[in-house]
C-alpha cells in the first residue's frame, strides 16, 4: 500500500492579507524591513541590533515588551509586522521525553493552507538535541527512509529554519527567566535545554543551501539564540559537490548517510549514489574543511536485517573510512507503515558495532527515541498530504502490525 497516493482535495483558502512575521528573519531582512516602514538609513544598524536582541536573545512576541525601542517605532512595526512563529498544530511527549511537534507554517499564497513540517526534541541525559526539517518532504527517494515517500517537496526558507528553534525553546521555556518542563534535559552549567541542533528532520541540508546556510548563521550568532557552529550537525545523503562549501562557509559538523559499502547496495537503498558514487563521497569527506581529530565526521549507517549488516560490511566500512577521523553512528532501522525493510536483530547490531570498535572508532548504537510518536529517524512525514478516512484506517492497521521492536 502507498499512503502517498492518499489525499483530499483541499478547498480554496480564502485569500488572508497577513501582516508578515519578522521572527527568523536575517540582520538584512530586519534591515529591509525597517527601511520598509521608512526608518532612517543611518538609524538602521543599531534598531537591527535592539531587535535582534529582543526577537532571539529574549523571544519576545509582542513588539510592545522591546522597552528601549520609542513608542512610536513600536507602534509602526506593530502596524506592518508581527513577531508569529510557526502555528504548533500537534504536540506529542513520548513516554521517553522525546517531543514532537506538527508546523504550520504560513500560507506562501492564496491556495495554500500552509505546509507542516515535524521538529523533535531528544533530552539526553549530556544535552538536548533538537532536529530540524530542511525541507518540506525530501525529492530523493532512498528506499528506506519515510519522507522519501512524502510528494510535496519545498524548501524551507530561512525563517521557516530558524523559527523550528524559536518554537522549540518556547514550548520548553527555554528563553530567559524559564522553568524546566517535565521531561526536559537541565543542564548543570547554566546552557540552554536545547544544547544541539542536527539537520536530521525531512528534507536534504544541502539541496536548500543559501537557505541553510543563513539560518545557521541566525542560530549561532552570539548576540542571539547562540548556538555555537561545534554544537550543529548537518546530515547529507552526499550531494558531493556542496560538502566542501558546507564546511567553507557554515563551519558546521559534518554527518553522511553511508548506508553501505558498495556502489551497487548504495545505488539501491541512497540513489544519490548513482550520480555522486562513495569514491567521490569519501574523497570529497576528506577534504573537508577543518576535519581533525576534534572535528570528527559522522558516518550514519541505518542497519536493515539482510540487507547490509553482515560483518564482512563492517570489516569494509573501516577499510573504506581509513584515514578519516570519523564516528560511526549505527541507528537501528525505524519501521514505519509499508516499508519492504526489518531492522536487523540486537545481536547483529552488537556484533556489527564491536568490529567497529575493535577497529579504533566509536561506534555507538543510536537508542531509538520517540518511537512511539513516530518521531524516530526516518519515520516523519506530515500530514500535508491528508489521508483520507479510509487511508487514516489501513494506516493504523498498518501500525499495529508493524509495532516496533523495543531494543
Ligand atoms: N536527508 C539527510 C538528513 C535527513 S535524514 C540525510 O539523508 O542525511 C536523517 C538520518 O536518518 C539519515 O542518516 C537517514 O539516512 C536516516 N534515516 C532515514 N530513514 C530512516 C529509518 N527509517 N530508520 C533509521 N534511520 C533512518
Ligand atoms: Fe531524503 Fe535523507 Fe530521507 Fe534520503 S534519508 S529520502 S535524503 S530525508
Amino acid at each position: 500500500m502507498n499512503l502517498s497516493v492518499a489525499e483530499a482535495a483541499l478547498p480554496a483558502a480564502e485569500p488572508v492579507m497577513r501582516r508578515p512575521s519578522l521572527a527568523g528573519r536575517t540582520r538584512a531582512g530586519l534591515a529591509e524591513a525597517l527601511a520598509e516602514i521608512g526608518v532612517p538609513e543611518k538609524e538602521r544598524r543599531m534598531r537591527v541590533g535592539q531587535l535582534w536582541n529582543w526577537i532571539y536573545h529574549y523571544g519576545v512576541r509582542d513588539f510592545a515588551e522591546m522597552t528601549t525601542i520609542g513608542k512610536g517605532l513600536r507602534a509602526q512595526l506593530a502596524e506592518h509586522f508581527t513577531l508569529d512563529l510557526p502555528e504548533v498544530t500537534a504536540e506529542q511527549v513520548s513516554t521517553d521525553g522525546t517531543r514532537k511537534w506538527l508546523l504550520r507554517m504560513a500560507p506562501t499564497g492564496p491556495r495554500d493552507r500552509g505546509a507542516e513540517i515535524e521538529c523533535v526534541y531528544i533530552p539526553e541525559v549530556d544535552r538536548g538535541t533538537l532536529c530540524v526539517s530542511s525541507q518540506v518532504g525530501c525529492t530523493l527517494t532512498c528506499t528506506f527512509c519515510h519522507t522519501g515517500t512524502q510528494r510535496l517537496v519545498r524548501n524551507l526558507t530561512t525563517e521557516e529554519i530558524v523559527t523550528q528553534l524559536m518554537v522549540a525553546r518556547e514550548r520548553l521555556g527555554d528563553f530567559p527567566n524559564r522553568s524546566a518542563p517535565e521531561g526536559a534535559f537541565v543542564p548543570n552549567d547554566g546552557g540552554r535545554f536545547i544544547s544541539n541542533i542536527v539537520f536530521m528532520g525531512m528534507g536534504e541540508p544541502l539541496y536548500n543551501f543559501d537557505g541553510v546556510r543563513d539560518a545557521i548563521g541566525v542560530i549561532s550568532d552570539d548576540q542571539g539564540l547562540s548556538l555555537g557552529r561545534r554544537r550543529i550537525t548537518v546530515s547529507t545523503s552526499g550531494v558531493v559537490p556542496q560538502i566542501g562549501p558546507l564546511g567553507g562557509e557554515m563551519g558546521t559538523m559534518l554527518a553522511i548517510s553511508l548506508h553501505a559499502v558498495r556502489d551497487e547496495l548504495r545505488n539501491e537503498l541512497v540513489p544519490l549514489n548513482k550520480k555522486y558514487p562513495i569514491k567521490d563521497l569519501l574523497e570529497a569527506c576528506r577534504n573537508y574543511p577543518g576535519l581533525s581529530n576534534a572535528k570528527r565526521i559522522t558516518f550514519e549507517y541505518v542497519m536493515l536485517k539482510g540487507v547490509n549488516d553482515s560483518d564482512a560490511e563492517a570489516r569494509e566500512l573501516v577499510r573504506l573510512l581509513k584515514g578519516i577521523p570519523a564516528k560511526i553512528n549505527l541507528i537501528p532501522f525505524n519501521p514505519w507503515p509499508g516499508t519492504r525493510y526489518e531492522c536487523s536483530d540486537w545481536e547483529r547490531i552488537e556484533r556489527f558495532s564491536e568490529i567497529v570498535f575493535k577497529a579504533g572508532y566509536a561506534s555507538p548504537v543510536r537508542t531509538p527515541r520517540g518511537r512511539d510518536i513516530l518521531a524516530a529517524c526516518g519515520q516523519l512525514k506530515s500530514e500535508t498530504e491528508k489521508l483520507s478516512a479510509r487511508a487514516r484506517l489501513m494506516l493504523e492497521q498498518d501500525e499495529a502490525e508493524t509495532a516496533p521492536a523495543q531494543h
